[in-house]
């Protein structure tokens, strides 16, 4: 008998998702929260995890406090994130008595890149090989240790890329805790920009002080910049690449070779 808690997945991954879509559809993305941690909590809370690094995870942290349940949260330190970026990592901290799990690239893949191409190779030959080893690998390596995560992802965020993302998925690209299908919860999918900056409002929710800068999506201090009044959020990220390849491999949803 499967204890209270425990993970569902294990029979027919796909027709435990179609159940919970149909049971999350009208839920609230604080509800979809409580629901993620409850179904992956295991009491410990070990085996799910917050993705944390925008404004939205700040949401989906306060959603995580108030369902009263044990939760964790990582980020991932690049190395290259602003100043004001390492302190309101602090701030949240102290904001909600908890301890982010910071994770950082490997050194000698990062020793690697750097003294073969530089500190901006980025500019010039794309942000994917500095994101592979910044970003990617180390949040591999996380994820290998969990069967759940809780990300930020909105629709709204970027049409082209996460314009059909579901409240719950099996993670295309990475595995979970022992090779097992790995499930992302994506509770503010039908969410818009407005209607979290809505809620960081009234809830009093801490927030980067970049935000107040014009800064709207937030990444690595050189690959973000300002945007103007009308400009939509990603045109702040890799602002001298093509739209469509403004991910950081993160959440694709094909399944790379590595
Ligand atoms: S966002 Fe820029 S600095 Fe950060 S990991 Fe990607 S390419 Fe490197």
């Amino acid at each position: 008998m499967r204890p209270m808690n425990a993970p569902h997945v294990g029979g027919d991954p796909g027709t435990q998702l179609r159940a919970w879509q149909a049971e999350l559809a009208h839920a609230s993305a604080e509800m979809i929260v409580a629901r993620a941690l409850t179904e992956f909590g295991d009491n410990s809370g070990d085996e799910i995890a917050i993705s944390f690094s925008g404004a939205e995870d700040v949401v989906l942290i306060e959603y995580a406090q108030r369902a009263g349940v044990p939760y964790r949260v990582f980020t991932l330190d690049t190395g290259r994130l602003h100043p004001e970026t390492y302190r309101f990592i602090e701030t949240v901290e102290q904001h909600y008595g908890i301890r982010i799990e910071v994770t950082f690239p490997d050194a000698g893949a990062v020793t690697q890149l750097v003294r073969g191409k530089g500190l901006f190779s980025f500019y010039t030959d794309g942000h994917e090989e500095c994101c592979a080893v910044r970003k990617v690998e180390p949040l591999r390596g996380v994820l290998s240790g969990l069967r759940a995560w809780i990300t930020g992802r909105r629709r709204d965020q970027n049409p082209q890329t996460r314009g059909t993302i579901d409240l719950v998925e099996l993670d295309p690209r990475f595995p979970g805790k022992g090779g097992a299908p790995l499930v992302k919860w994506n509770p503010l999918a039908k969410l818009s920009g407005t209607d979290v900056w809505d809620e960081i409002r009234a809830s009093e929710i801490p927030f980067n002080p970049l935000h107040a800068r014009g800064f709207v999506s937030i990444g690595c201090e050189p690959c973000t910049r300002a945007v103007l009044p009308g400009q939509h959020e990603r045109e702040g990220r890799w602002w001298w690449e093509h739209e469509e390849n403004k991910e950081c491999g993160l959440h694709l949803d094909v399944a790379p070779s590595r």
